[in-house]
């Protein structure tokens, strides 16, 4: 079934608007018609079924037939990453969406090649919210707006397990991630890498050094990689129930 997103205060139990881009995608792009099922979701966990009812140039009217809350399920991951250079931080959010991260908390660092010039935390939230659309996550990942690398570490405070990936440690994920973990933190250097003194401060605050292997990757690479290893040793990679 086609899947929308809808602005949460264009939909009620019993009927539902939808406008802009949304609309336009329906309509023009996809051709659907008066009597056709689709699926909305509206960015707080809510997924509704609803049939079109009228079509006109401007809107979509449609009659909401089920809602359904998206459970919360499996612990939750954030994922730290120093500013990276051009669209590569654009689509660092599209593919955490698809792997289910939570929120991502970009920082800039003593090697960052790029400074942030404006706030991008609106246009990052968009892409959450197409990637949604696409891999039918109910809810897009909270993008928060770009910190230092102290005060990155610092949030790091409120979650059980603190990761810092860095090419010169040798323990692996498996080894440092435990089966207990309720809410995990992970950072990834950017194109430069961390100083010894940056990954000093992070070890200060508690946070584990973990190897990604011999290789030195890519910042992106590594990002992916830890991503994906992070959500397959936690068991985020199974067909469970619709979650984050
Ligand atoms: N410029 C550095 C490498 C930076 S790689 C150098 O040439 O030495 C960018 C980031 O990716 C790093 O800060 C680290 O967080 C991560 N990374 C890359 N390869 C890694 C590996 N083998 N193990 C752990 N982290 C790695």
């Amino acid at each position: 079934m086609r899947r929308f997103y809808i602005n949460p205060g264009n939909i009620n139990e019993t009927r539902a608007i939808l406008t802009g881009p949304e609309s336009h995608h329906l309509r023009v792009v996809l051709r659907l018609e008066a009597g056709e099922k689709i699926e909305l979701f509206d960015g707080t966990g809510a997924i509704y079924q609803a049939v079109i009812r009228d079509i006109d140039k401007k809107e979509v009217l449609l009659q909401t037939i089920s809602k359904q809350m998206a459970e919360e399920c499996g612990p939750s991951v954030h994922f730290a990453q120093a500013l990276l250079k051009g669209k590569k931080m654009d689509f660092l959010i599209q593919k955490a969406t698809e792997l289910g991260i939570e929120a991502i908390h970009p920082f800039t660092s003593l090697h960052c090649a790029v400074q942030p010039s404006y706030d991008k935390t609106k246009r990052w939230e968009k892409i959450s919210i197409e990637a949604c659309k696409q891999c039918g996550r109910p809810k897009p990942l909270s993008c928060y707006p770009v910190c230092d690398l102290s005060q990155v570490l610092k949030k790091g405070k409120s979650h059980d397990t603190k990761l810092i990936f860095w090419e010169k440690e040798k323990a692996a994920l498996d080894l440092v991630l435990q089966t207990s973990v309720q809410s995990i933190f992970m950072l990834i250097g950017p194109e430069g890498g961390f100083s010894d003194g940056e990954v000093e401060s992070a070890l200060r605050q508690n946070f584990q050094p973990v190897s990604l292997g011999r290789r030195i990757l890519r910042a992106e690479t590594a990002a992916f990689c830890a991503m994906s290893i992070v959500q397959y040793l936690l068991g985020n990679f199974t067909h469970g129930k619709k979650s984050i």
